[in-house]
């Protein structure tokens, strides 16, 4: 026998007895946080007990922390390779197995995984319904219509299970899922209380017990007083409903998802700053101040109020003395370049060009360096774009004549 009780969210008790015919308690059962167990061992002593005991040690490592009927499966079929495990490694003895009905109860929500015929119940507005079907002989008998429950009680096969933990490797769970609702009552027992005394004293003792605790200790001696011929174990709880934990674990996710989606905002924002100021430090444009021709660092404009830009140089050059076309690119701040250096070429590009035009000259395309003239930008040979373009609405004109 194998008994570990610790602090539950919902009020529990909890009882197993050896009974009145039993050399040895089989029975193991598990208290912890929202997990309850019931494991009904067979296969004799340092087998039975052996094997429900590893059963619940299993759950109690590797159930999930919340109702979760696969990880709860899962759990249940790691217990059920641990026993066969066990066996190989000389551990119980061949052929030992248990039953094992695993509920977890979460505020209203409770899942059970069953193999076996150790039993759940819930009391309900006073109603005992029971959860799990049986595995086991009689139980397929019932269904078949070829015995009573009444007749189960006495049948010769009444103890022959059709399914436990620790005979099969691809055992299956049976699993259930359901929502009950606050001041229904659960119980697991094993068959030791469920084959001595009626379900209707069953109901009548879940009804009117102050507390779990009470409930399992009366229905435990109610199975005692009518023979006590198996070990018994009883495991009760009160589901409290507990919407207001919900409520706040719900809230605590809330505050968890704000602070990502916040965390996010921030990295987005990072990295349109560090983009914008990468950009910013690497791009100069040109601009007027005081009539002459400015060269500016950063980008022209501002994100969100905030500017980029910063000014480097107000140059000599004055901007009427530019070609009309280049002078208004450069007041509406159209010109940008890809360094310091390009836009001083520039700069130094349009003084030639002012030069030659006032000494009389052609603008000389050999003295613009193409390398000063970057994509983008408006080379100072623009003189030709402007006189083509003049050339291309007199064009029109003359079509339209
Ligand atoms: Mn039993």
């Amino acid at each position: 026998m194998a008994t570990s009780r610790s602090q539950t969210i919902d009020p529990v008790g909890c009882a197993t007895d050896i009974g009145k015919v039993r050399e040895h308690n089989e029975d193991s059962m598990l208290v912890q946080n929202s997990l309850y167990v019931v494991c009904d061992g067979m296969g004799g002593h340092q087998a039975g007990e052996v094997a429900s005991a590893i059963a619940v040690q299993t759950l109690s490592r590797l159930a999930p922390t919340y109702p979760d009927a696969s990880k709860l499966e899962r759990a249940v079929e790691e217990a059920n390779l641990a026993i066969i495990r066990a066996v190989e490694q000389g551990i119980g003895r061949e052929g030992m197995g248990t039953t094992c009905t695993a509920a977890m109860l979460d505020g209203e929500r409770l899942v059970i995984a069953q193999v076996g015929d150790s039993r759940a119940y819930l009391l309900h507005a006073g109603r005992l319904q029971q959860i799990t079907r049986d595995h086991s002989l009689v139980a397929d008998l019932i269904e078949h219509g070829e015995i009573t429950p009444q007749d189960a009680r006495n049948h010769p096969w009444r103890s022959y299970i059709t399914r436990a933990l620790g005979l099969d490797p691809r055992v299956q769970a049976d699993l259930y899922e359901l929502n009950v609702s606050a001041g229904d009552r659960l119980m697991l027992c094993s068959d030791g209380l469920y084959a001595m005394i009626e379900d209707t004293l069953i109901e009548r003792i879940l009804a009117t017990s102050a507390t779990p605790q009470a409930a399992a200790d009366a229905l435990v001696r109610a199975a005692n007083d009518a023979g006590g011929s198996d070990n018994i174990t009883v495991v009760v709880v009160d589901a409290s409903g507990n919407t207001e934990r919900h409520i706040r674990k719900l809230a605590r996710k809330t505050k968890i998802t704000i602070g990502v989606i916040v965390g996010i905002l921030i990295a987005i924002a990072i990295a349109c700053a560090v983009a914008i100021n990468v950009l910013a430090t690497n791009t100069t444009y040109l601009g007027e101040v005081d009539g002459k021709v400015a060269i500016y660092k950063g980008l022209p404009g501002d994100v969100a109020g905030i500017s980029f830009s910063s000014l480097v140089d107000v140059t000599d050059v004055e901007v009427a003395d530019l070609l009309p076309g280049t002078a208004r690119r450069v007041s509406a701040q159209e010109i940008r370049c890809d360094s310091l250096d390009d836009a001083m070429s520039l700069v130094e590009g349009y003084r030639r060009d002012i030069q030659s035009r006032e000494n009389g000259g052609a603008p000389d395309d050999a003295d613009a360096n193409p390398n000063a003239t970057p994509e983008g930008a408006v080379a100072p040979n623009d003189a030709n774009a402007s006189a083509n373009d003049s050339s291309a609405s007199a064009a029109t004109d003359g079509n339209m004549r």
